[in-house]
């Protein structure tokens, strides 16, 4: 793999190009063929076919992803979720059982508690911040741990260095969603994950006009979780791989600005008086702000909050709003703002949100690359 830049501002651009560039032309054309003529290689994965996710555009999208994420090999597919049920799938086989943190994206969550039983795999919620609780919940059938970064919707941080020794002194595989932290904010694999895992819908991509996800790791990972993708069909289209490519170029000039305009909204919001409590590592009064200082190089642009009105005062306040786009979704241009409880976390039920602390009054705010100013008017006029 061509990994010949040092700097991640220049791999977003440049790492993984072919070369020679094709026609000469700066970007990857889109390679909008189902198939390919065939080229000899007698295995299945030799041929050359969309679902297989080796057209030109997924090579060039795979080695500029392992580049920037300090991995070996990457492979993206048709959304997060696809990523997350394929790298499960590829791991854990009938009968295994998977440690799991409690506080993690909705799907994920929903993924393990619906399907899980169904394909004779078992999983068990594990406190991110308690490693010393993990040992507890060993199985002999224990096959894999995964935590994320920051987590969705609270943006708690686990202690997430302990992990990748903890897995390798009990032989099993590591993975992070690394989705709501970025390369540009951290690169797990070089704390010894074995895979990382993107939603690579929210910032990679980062102008929400596509669905994809990635994970990135050693190439024998790769491969492995790239033959469950084949089967289970989770491609990711040639088009979409052309927007992921263009979407990435920006990503560190995005996330630097998502960095310190969600810290500055998130300081003015502490200070609010209708305001109750925070949601930010970036903040002092975060409980792990000091190992969110120490881990990562900023915290990303997602916060969540609550008002001192509760339900009803976060409605009234959302509705006010003329900014933030009420929707689901994150880790694009725009500001969204929802509310978990509706929306990404929605498929838990009402009893295993409230355990996790998930209130219905809690309020998810995505912050854009809008003028941190306007946003904060904003707020402050529908607050007010
Ligand atoms: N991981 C995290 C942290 C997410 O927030 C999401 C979606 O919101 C996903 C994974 C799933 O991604 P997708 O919607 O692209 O399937």
């Amino acid at each position: 793999m061509p990994n010949e830049f040092k700097r991640l501002e220049t791999m977003l651009i440049h790492a993984g190009e072919p070369e020679p560039r094709i026609e000469g032309a700066v970007n990857v054309p889109i390679f909008q063929s189902a198939t390919f003529e065939y080229a000899g290689g007698g295995r299945y994965q030799d041929m050359k076919y969309i679902r297989l996710s080796n057209t030109p555009n997924h090579i060039a999208l795979h080695r500029r992803l392992a580049a920037i994420e300090h991995g070996e090999a990457a492979l993206v597919s048709a959304s997060g979720m696809a990523t997350i049920s394929s790298t499960l799938f590829a791991i854990l086989s009938a009968g295994d059982h998977l440690l799991v943190q409690d506080n993690l994206y909705g799907g994920t969550h929903d993924l393990l508690t619906r399907d899980f039983s169904g394909f004779g795999l078992s999983y068990d919620f594990i406190d991110a911040d308690d490693p010393c609780s993990w040992e507890r919940q060993l199985r002999p059938t224990t096959k894999a741990i995964y935590v994320e970064t920051i987590s969705n919707p609270l943006m708690q941080v686990g202690d997430l260095k302990a992990v990748p020794p903890f897995a390798k002194s009990h032989g099993l595989i590591s993975i992070i969603d690394n989705t709501f932290a970025t390369p540009v904010n951290c690169t797990p694999l070089d704390w010894g994950f074995d895979l990382s895992l993107h939603s690579a819908t929210k910032y990679l991509n980062g102008h929400s006009d596509i669905v994809a996800g990635a994970v990135i790791g050693s190439t024998q990972w790769i491969e492995k979780i790239n033959l469950k993708l084949m089967h289970l069909g989770g491609s990711l289209d040639p088009h979409a791989c052309f927007l992921l490519d263009r979407g990435m170029k920006t990503l560190a000039l995005r996330m630097r600005y998502h960095n310190e305009s969600a810290l500055r909204i998130a300081r003015f919001l502490e200070e609010h008086p209708r305001v109750a409590r925070v949601h930010y590592p970036g903040l002092e009064s975060h409980p792990r702000h000091e190992r969110a200082r120490e881990l990562f190089a900023g915290c990303g642009g997602m916060l969540s909050f609550e008002l001192k009105g509760g339900l009803s005062a976060a409605e009234s306040m959302m509705r006010r709003l003329r900014l933030p786009i009420i929707a689901p979704s994150l880790g694009g241009v725009e500001t969204l703002i929802t509310r978990p409880a509706l929306t990404s976390h929605s498929g838990l039920s009402a009893e295993d949100r409230r355990k996790l602390g998930i209130s219905d009054a809690l309020i998810r705010l995505s912050v854009g690359i809008e003028a941190t100013e306007d946003l904060i008017e904003d707020l402050a006029q529908a607050l007010d």
